[in-house]
């Protein structure tokens, strides 16, 4: 699922300031609620396992890089949005997805 960040909302012809503001306030709600679901818990799941079929998740932040730096040297732990698109990981609604 893609965040859609409010840069989207403004139609050729332009819409009202008011549609804008409801679309954007939307968007937020939208992302502060996948932010809950995979984010909100602290839960780091491995966006390089999952691609491989593979789960690694934990609450550690700790464990999280250390599965990183041993599993997947040189491979971003928190990929920015074109990391992710660069090696079709799936969105977890992480703040670094941006
Ligand atoms: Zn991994």
């Amino acid at each position: 699922m893609q965040i859609n960040d409010g840069k989207n909302v403004l139609g050729p012809n332009g819409e009202v300031e008011v549609e804008v503001e409801k679309a954007s306030m939307k968007a937020k709600f939208e992302a502060d609620e996948l932010h809950k679901l995979n984010g909100g818990n602290g839960l780091l799941k491995c966006y390089y396992c999952e691609k491989g079929g593979n789960s690694f998740q934990t609450n550690s932040e700790i464990g999280y890089h250390k599965h990183g730096s041993s599993k997947h040297p040189n491979k971003s732990l928190y990929p920015n949005l074109a990391t992710i698109e660069k090696y079709s990981l799936r969105l977890q609604g992480k703040d670094w997805e941006v």
